[in-house]
């Protein structure tokens, strides 16, 4: 990053820029166009509801947490009519709700890949095919931030029309840059809506990025990075990126599926119904706050997970399995739960070597 005090309207930049669009596609897995802004991934969230809708719009938003709710607010702000199935924070949608909540008139459907305020995992795929059946008009909008790089998202095959990822979370660099692949029917979608954009104007960010530019000033020190974290990601497989990212979803699931062993050994209960391969959200045991374990691991071992957002604060822990977090990352961290665990709540009564143990067959099982 340090390295990268290119001028953004330099051959050099240009060929930085067309590199790590390219890179990305890859990432992603699509065909599509992806668009970089210089922004947090709400950047990129706004950018769809506002380059994809028109005031009045009906869209359907599946929420089921913070990020969820996002998207609602979102859409109001930018004069949509708002449509939603909502279900309780850690659960899912069932897919005939969502299908009963489709009208002919909606333009687009909103939901998150991986809602990381619950851990939970909701099924873009049936959803899409839910789209397809009804040949719907509709728009499937992906907020993939957590998803991305975790979780198998076939943006393609399943038709997915906007897939978001943000820089901070699977591509392991720091926050400042969100990115997203939109679709041929997105693209045209664009010709006729007419939501206010400026900054955000994806069209006039893809005809830039044909030239190796983009519309304003880059965020050059983050697209270099992004264009190193990609090149890792493609060295984990002799330089294929498809299969280096299909490495880093199947890390994260194999790491996730060992904390939950884990956790469920040591007598937690896991929050999320169908728990995602981002994060692992658990209950703090009955009678305590999910603080302890935040504080303590932090305080000990200097290991950090986070406690639960908004009315969530207090009753969830969350620990994260995105990027480069490996087998010897998560056997340290569930090491450590267990002292923690077995001095500061010993009403769980649990054993050294429990959640260990656990974690192990686990890993053990999706290595064979
Ligand atoms: C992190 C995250 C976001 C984006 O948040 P920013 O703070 O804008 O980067 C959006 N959705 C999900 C599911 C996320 O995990």
């Amino acid at each position: 990053m340090a390295a990268a005090d290119i001028h953004h309207r330099t051959p050099e930049f240009r060929a930085l820029y067309t590199r790590v669009l390219a890179q990305l596609k890859d990432f992603v897995g699509t065909k599509n166009d992806v668009i970089i802004l210089s922004s947090s991934g709400t950047g990129a969230m706004e950018a769809s509801v506002s380059n994809l809708t028109s005031p009045g719009d009906r869209v359907l938003v599946l929420t089921a947490g913070k990020f969820g709710e996002r998207w609602s607010a979102l859409a109001k702000a930018f004069g949509c009519e708002v449509d939603e199935v909502k279900v309780p924070y850690g659960q899912t949608f069932d897919l005939e709700e969502v299908k009963k909540e489709l009208k002919l008139e909606t333009r687009a459907v909103f939901m998150q890949a991986n809602e990381t305020s619950t851990g939970a995992r909701h099924d873009v795929k049936g959803v899409a095919e839910l789209l397809k059946a009804a040949n719907s008009e509709a728009l499937l909008i992906v907020d993939g931030i957590t998803g991305l790089g975790t979780s198998v998202l076939d943006m393609d095959a399943w038709g997915i029309d906007v897939l978001i990822g943000g820089s901070q979370k699977a591509v392991m660099i720091p926050p400042g840059l969100s990115y997203l692949a939109v679709s041929q029917k997105a693209w045209e979608r664009m010709e006729a809506t007419y939501n206010p954009r400026y900054y955000f104007d994806l069209r006039k960010e893809r005809k830039n990025a044909k030239n190796g530019e983009s519309a304003y000033t880059p965020a050059v020190a983050l697209i270099a990075a992004l264009g190193a974290a990609l090149d890792w990601i493609a060295a984990q497989a002799d330089g294929d990126l498809a299969a280096g990212r299909a490495k880093l979803v199947d890390n994260a699931e194999t790491i996730a599926a060992m904390t939950r062993a884990a956790v469920t050994a040591m007598g937690f209960k896991l929050f999320a119904v169908t728990p995602g391969g981002a994060a692992t959200a658990v209950y703090a045991p009955e009678g305590t706050d999910s603080g302890i374990m935040v504080k303590e691991l932090k305080s000990r071992f200097g290991a950090i997970i986070t406690n639960g957002q908004g009315e969530m604060k207090g009753q969830i822990f969350r620990i994260a399995h995105l990027g480069f977090f490996d087998y010897l990352d998560t056997m340290a961290l569930l090491a450590a739960m267990e002292q923690v665990v077995v001095k500061s709540l010993p009403q769980l009564g649990v054993q050294f070597g429990t959640g260990l143990v656990a974690a192990q067959k686990v890993y053990a099982e999706h290595t064979k």
